[in-house]
């Protein structure tokens, strides 16, 4: 099991839960049972820059401690988003260590914020669609219902982690149950096959509460660990072979790459206090106070969630090897490649970009770029040392987050293509024109089309260079492999299999 604290620096009571548990397990003794069947990790402080920027002021949402750090760290990356784009140094490590050791199960300590109410922990584990099956009935059906029938005997409130769809109307329902996506610490493990819980104890709670709210969410953890180890090896054993059987599919053969909440609810009693709307010469708006009168009140819980698109893994993925940051990072991942020994021509299947715009401001330090991606097929020369990513193998279902564009964390998502959109070569105005001039007098479907987008689209026809970039877009002069991807899709397994033996 692999504890992770302080991933956000300021929210620091895991740190503090954790080397207590460690005290009480190796020095005083009074929990040192809790690894007869366990091996435990226990990182105190993963984000030691922002550990190490602290104040009183770092978290305006919560209660202490006196001083506290900060979110990011030192070159102000959120690290709980870093995850499959690596930019971190702190990441590449964390890698390297998910790596060797290989943790069946990892815990992510936080502190949240949001409305007033009357619980100490929330959490959130890998037990939805996005988490192989094995794994996912594991998380729910053996570890959960033990971990919080101990922590309700302890005399803790929990929730799943989530929010209220509306805090002015708490009645409207509360909304659980992410599906996390791999740029997440939580989400990331359920790519590799394995399980992960987050742990958010709650802000405006005193910090000792927190602390012990963490410490006995631990203790459970490790002993429920414990007694179910072999059931939870079993599910491993079965969520791997099923990745490598269906390349990194589930039963149906498809990987799930975007998700939403359903309408499926059920009602639970939500402890909260008393609020009250006051109208605030600050925002012009209503705006919530909180009383200290506790209330509970019957609010549906919205936790149902499927997938929106889901994706046919292919045999193998093609990636040419000038891409060397791809690369670089599939291997940080503990993806398996090979590479072509000599060149060859395949048909392949891969995707064009269309509708390419940017956001408008970087995110996590990247330009991301907004697009649709068609399938495309055609017939590609890949060079001696392209790298093959066989998907036959327990990283598949990472490898096709990674890879495949229309997922929200591929690395087209998060800008490691971004060069592919750029437009390089342009005609000059004069040398074109008299192109036009023929392309138009020897093609009369072009003539027809042109004409036709003169008569409905305005803007088109009072734009001079757009009117001629029709036809050098048309010619033989435009960027073929402008807006297609650069890694190709292998459908057959048998031609991989002939490519690794070469
Ligand atoms: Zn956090």
């Amino acid at each position: 099991m692999l504890v992770q604290n302080c991933i956000h620096a300021g929210e620091c009571e895991g740190k503090d839960a954790s080397l207590a548990l460690a005290r009480d397990i190796l020095i005083a003794g009074t929990q040192a049972d809790l690894l007869a069947h366990v091996n435990v990790l226990i990182i105190p402080i993963y984000n030691v820059d922002g550990h190490e920027r602290r104040s009183p002021y770092g978290r305006i949402n919560q209660n202490g401690p006196r001083e506290m750090g900060w979110r990011t760290n030192a070159t102000n990356l959120n690290l709980n988003r870093d995850y499959v784009k690596a930019d971190a140094v702190e990441t590449q490590a964390w890698l390297r260590l998910w790596n060797a050791w290989q943790p069946d199960l990892f815990i992510d300590t936080h502190t949240t914020d949001g409305e007033k109410h009357r619980y100490d922990l929330f959490y959130d584990a890998t037990q939805g669609p996005e988490t192989a099956e094995p794994v996912a009935r594991w998380v729910r059906e053996q570890l959960l219902p033990d971990v919080l029938a101990a922590l309700t005997a302890d005399g803790y409130a929990t929730l799943p982690y989530g929010q209220l769809r509306d805090r002015k109307a708490p009645t409207e329902g509360y909304m659980a149950g992410w599906s996390m996506g791999p740029r997440f610490s939580t989400g990331y493990p359920a790519a590799c096959n394995r399980p992960a819980l987050l742990v958010e104890t709650y802000s405006w709670n005193p910090y000792a509460r927190r602390v012990r709210a963490t410490y006995d969410f631990l203790r459970h953890t490790l002993r429920t660990l414990g007694a179910q180890r072999e059931s939870l090896h079993a599910a491993l054993r079965n969520a791997d072979a099923q990745c490598v059987a269906a390349h990194g599919g589930g039963r149906d053969g498809r990987v799930a790459l975007a998700f939403a909440h359903t309408d499926q609810h059920h009602p639970v009693t939500y402890h909260a206090y008393q609020q009250v709307l006051h109208q605030s010469e600050i925002t012009g708006d209503t705006v919530i106070e909180y009383t200290q009168t506790p209330l509970d009140v019957e609010i549906p819980l919205f936790d149902g969630i499927e997938p929106t698109f889901t994706v046919t893994p292919p045999a193998a993925y093609l990636i040419p090897p000038q891409w060397s940051e791809v690369i670089e990072r599939l291997e940080w991942h503990g993806i398996r490649t090979f590479r072509l020994r000599q060149a060859h021509d395949l048909d392949v299947e891969s995707y064009r970009f269309d509708d390419v715009s940017f956001a408008d401001r970087p995110h996590e330090g990247r330009q991301l770029p907004h697009y649709k991606s068609t399938s495309i097929r055609e017939r590609r020369h890949f060079v001696a040392g392209t790298v093959v990513v066989p998907l036959d193998q327990p990283r598949a279902k990472l490898a096709v987050n990674l890879l495949e564009p229309a997922g929200s964390d591929s690395l087209v998502a998060w800008g490691f293509f971004n060069a592919v959109f750029e437009q390089k070569e342009y005609a000059e105005a004069y040398v074109m024109e008299p192109l036009a001039r023929r392309m138009l007098s020897e093609d009369a479907g072009l003539r027809r089309e042109f004409e036709e987008r003169l008569a409905r689209d305005e803007a088109f026809a009072r734009n001079p260079p757009q009117r001629l970039d029709l036809f050098y877009r048309r010619s033989p002069y435009a960027d073929a492999r402008q807006n297609v991807y650069p890694v190709a899709r292998v459908g057959e397994a048998g031609v991989v299999q002939r490519l690794k033996a070469e």
